[in-house]
């Protein structure tokens, strides 16, 4: 396949942006190329929340020599620049300021406080734009932003490991499924999360930390769903020195960053889904055990399922959920001896989703 010039810079775009993973959300991962001619004069990304946008850091790598064509330069960015004063000036107004020749975007921003106002702000400078360039793309990469400004709930990714013949583990113990690589990507996949959940049965069964221990980055807010309160004190969760958002009834006995929401009954995913966004948690991993994964799948909450499928053979045990209605595969791949399955509802595949890869 040959690309276009627009869609080769649009490319490298994406791959900058992505490189806010984990660090941005819920802002949107940005990239920004400056180009004159054929020629990169300056690139930038949006590193981390509350710093500054990707067009910005762009602009401020050229070079002084290159400045002097920056006005015959051509800017592509996967999102339209921002038009509103947020912890930043706007991009657009800045934009306009430099003067490029012409602007080329992926996505317009669906943020009713830009929708469009960047464009105009840019094209009332006299500035050619361009947009829908990779249009899929770039809301594939930035489907946790786009879900979570549209639908004002996390974008929710189910996960689970389950041995070759279908099971999570065997019920009371916990059970190693996955072989050491596929545990990296797993905490590669905390790290870009906003919010990890596990129920009560997993919580006193595997003992877990929750924990990014086998990747770089941030660890992410942990929850618990704790609705009867009988998940032993003495769990990580409830007694190491990290904050957990318990949707259970208060206990006493625990640190101070462990918070309770005070009810005593089982949450619906509803108010979990608003409790979690009210936070600005606006991705959100779900680990388990079959239990929660069925009640978000029952709900109709859940974008995205990821699978672990080792070459174990468990013979019995926790059954793995089934695939729910819906579900197209998006895409397989090995990593080390096990299988990662990724899997999308197919409204957000119908979206075009197809069309791109993910690993
Ligand atoms: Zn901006």
């Amino acid at each position: 396949m040959t690309c276009s010039a627009n869609e080769i810079w649009m490319k490298r775009c994406f791959e900058l942006a992505r490189r806010g993973a984990g660090a941005v959300s819920p802002n949107p991962l940005v990239g920004a190329v400056l180009v004159h001619g054929n020629r990169v004069i300056a690139e930038g990304w949006h590193e981390r929340w509350g710093g500054p946008h990707a067009e910005v850091n762009c602009f401020r790598a050229v070079a002084p020599s290159d400045e002097k064509f920056v006005p015959e330069s051509v800017l592509y960015c996967n999102l339209e620049p921002c038009s509103h004063h947020g912890k930043t000036p706007p991009c657009a107004e800045l934009v306009a300021k430099k003067g490029v020749k012409k602007v080329v975007i992926a996505n317009k921003d669906p943020n009713p406080l830009v929708s469009g106002r960047g464009i105009e702000r840019i094209r009332n400078a006299g500035i050619q734009v361009e947009a829908g360039v990779l249009a899929d793309e770039g809301l594939f990469l930035n489907r946790y932003f786009f879900t979570g400004i549209t639908e004002k709930r996390p974008y929710i990714i189910l996960k689970w490991a389950q041995s070759s013949d279908g099971f999570l583990g065997r019920p009371g113990e916990r059970t190693a499924v996955s072989g050491q690589a596929a545990l990296r990507l797993a905490h590669r996949w905390r790290s870009e999360s906003d919010a990890i959940l596990v129920g009560a049965v997993t919580a006193a069964t595997d003992n877990p930390s929750l924990d990014t221990r086998f990747w770089f980055g941030k660890n992410p807010l942990r929850v618990l769903l704790d609705g009867g309160g009988s998940v032993p004190l003495a769990t990580r969760l409830l007694s190491d020195d990290r904050e957990t958002l318990v949707f259970g009834p208060e206990r006493s006995g625990v640190a101070d960053c462990k918070r309770f929401t005070g009810t005593n009954t089982h949450t619906p995913v509803q108010e979990i889904l608003d409790v979690l966004y009210s936070e600005n948690k606006w991705i959100l991993y779900v680990e388990g055990g079959a239990g929660v994964l069925q009640q978000f799948i029952r709900s109709g909450y859940w974008d995205e399922i990821r699978i672990l499928e080792s070459t174990i053979i468990l013979g019995g045990g926790v059954k793995a959920p089934p695939l729910p209605e819906g579900a197209a595969s998006l895409s397989e791949f090995m990593v080390g001896p096990d299988q990662v399955k990724i899997f999308f509802r197919q409204s957000v595949y119908d979206q075009g989703y197809s069309n791109v890869s993910i690993s």
